[in-house]
């Protein structure tokens, strides 16, 4: 088969590997001059930062990305993240980080809940498993079960971190099926090289096996005859191919083409389809701020969820001898036309978390709209399919259910492989 690629980010280019090395004729179009998207490399005075991700992979080397990576032959080592994560939390009971703080493992998170919660949370954390709640946020299900303020912000720290979102954004449903994902496929990893080291092992992938990759070339309408898809306009050439597969979400790739009838309820569907926003921070520091490889998670902070710390796995993302920390925080629909203050606040964050210690702010990026942390927020994704036969949607903008950002996009990709073979 012929198969037409919009986009070489992630899902693109893990989707034209995974069916370029089955013999199709695969055509990348990416209108960047780059490849890999939000998930490639910023080289910056020696330190390797990102388009967006930071350089982790939510389930390391034994979520869905990791193994569809291996399926594919994919040459890339993901280390595992010892420990997954830790919770910064204050000392003498206060609300804040200024007069000290202790770090406690992710799994030990109940410890700072009452003697009766920390039963209910032992009792939840079966049933929840047995009967997920439905029709419910997750702060609502927190507020009901356990109201405790340090679950609510334990739990808001890690939404933002993973998700980008508030508890309050994310359905309790989806946010359980990512702890099942969490059990199922165990913690995060950090892939050697970056971001950069997944995506470039993809585009070795598709070249090799006779696919082709255009750079600076921006797909402007999707041909589509007796609603099917029959290829796409770029750079003003038609392009015909048996299969079209748009990276880029619903939302921009409805806008590629006409249809002749309107599909209410997908047009209802992409509607509902909303972004999450966020913004990265940068810094640069002589000596560890963290000291390990896994997540920080800082539930204590006006506006930062967490920290990382890659260069404690692979050194080489930073000059010899320096370390690269990265934090992020998310944004609030209501607060992208005030992300100055944000990133303010969010600087005076870090000043409390890393005390004493010295660092430089080597950037900060804010992420929205077009470019955004996730296409579709988690529990907002519709699927891999469009009314449009033939016409597939990829990437975080149609990501599989519980899949954390890029171990969703790899599950959105073998949805989409297991359609297209049928
Ligand atoms: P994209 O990377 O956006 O790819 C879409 C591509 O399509 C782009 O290259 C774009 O230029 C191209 N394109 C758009 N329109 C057209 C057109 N008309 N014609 C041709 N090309 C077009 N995930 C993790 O798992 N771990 C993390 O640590 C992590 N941290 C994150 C931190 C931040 C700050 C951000 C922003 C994201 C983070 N993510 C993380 C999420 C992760 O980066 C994304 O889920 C993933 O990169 C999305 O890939 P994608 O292929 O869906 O989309």
């Amino acid at each position: 088969m012929k198969i037409n690629v919009i986009g070489a980010g992630l899902g693109g280019l893990l989707s034209a590997a995974s069916l370029a090395i089955e013999g199709h004729e695969i055509e990348v179009f990416e209108r960047l001059p780059i490849t890999g998207g939000r998930f490639t490399n910023i080289e910056y005075h020696g330190f390797s930062l990102s388009t967006g991700a930071l350089h982790m992979i939510p389930h390391g080397s034994t979520g869905p990305l990791g193994n569809l990576l291996k399926k594919i032959g994919a040459d890339v080592e993901i280390v595992p993240c010892e420990p997954m994560a830790m919770i910064r939390i204050p000392a003498n009971g206060s609300n804040n980080y200024k007069s000290g703080f202790k770090d406690i493992s992710f799994n030990q998170f109940g410890s700072q809940f009452s003697m009766w919660n920390r039963l209910k949370l032992a009792i939840l954390l079966v049933t929840t498993r047995r009967w997920p709640p439905k029709n419910i946020s997750f702060e609502n299900w927190i507020r009901k079960y356990l109201n405790e303020d340090s679950a609510h912000k334990t739990a808001n720290s890690f939404c933002g971190w993973a998700l980008s979102l508030t508890n309050r954004d994310v359905p309790a449903e989806e946010a359980f099926e990512i702890f099942e994902n969490l059990y199922r496929y165990g913690g995060t990893g950090i892939p050697m090289g970056g971001c950069k080291g997944v995506t470039d092992a993809l585009v070795e992938i598709i070249r090799s096996n006779g696919g082709k990759i255009h750079t600076n070339t921006e797909v402007s309408r999707i041909i589509v005859e007796n609603n099917t898809a029959r290829g796409v306009i770029a750079d003003g050439n038609k392009h015909y191919s048996d299969v079209v597969i748009s990276n880029i979400g619903h939302p921009f790739t409805r806008d590629l083409y006409d249809s002749y009838t309107i599909n209410n309820a997908y047009e209802e569907k992409i509607d509902n389809v909303k972004s999450s926003a966020g913004i990265k921070t940068c810094l640069a520091a002589d000596e560890p701020l963290i000291g390990h490889n896994g997540i920080l998670l800082t539930p204590y902070c006006r506006r930062v969820n967490g920290i990382n710390e890659v260069t404690n796995t692979d050194p080489n993302l930073a000059p010899p001898g320096k370390h690269l920390v990265m934090a992020h925080q998310s944004v609030r629909q209501e607060k992208i036309d005030k992300l100055e203050e944000e990133i303010e606040i969010g600087l005076q964050d870090l000043k409390e978390v890393f005390p004493n210690k010295k660092y430089e702010v080597i950037l900060t990026q804010s992420y929205y709209d077009g470019w955004p942390v996730n296409r579709a927020s988690s529990g907002s994704d519709i699927g891999n399919t469009t009314p449009i036969n033939s016409l597939y949607v990829v990437g975080d903008g149609a990501k599989g259910k519980g899949g954390i950002e890029v171990e969703g996009v790899a599950l959105g990709v073998m949805n989409t492989l297991d359609i297209i073979k049928q």
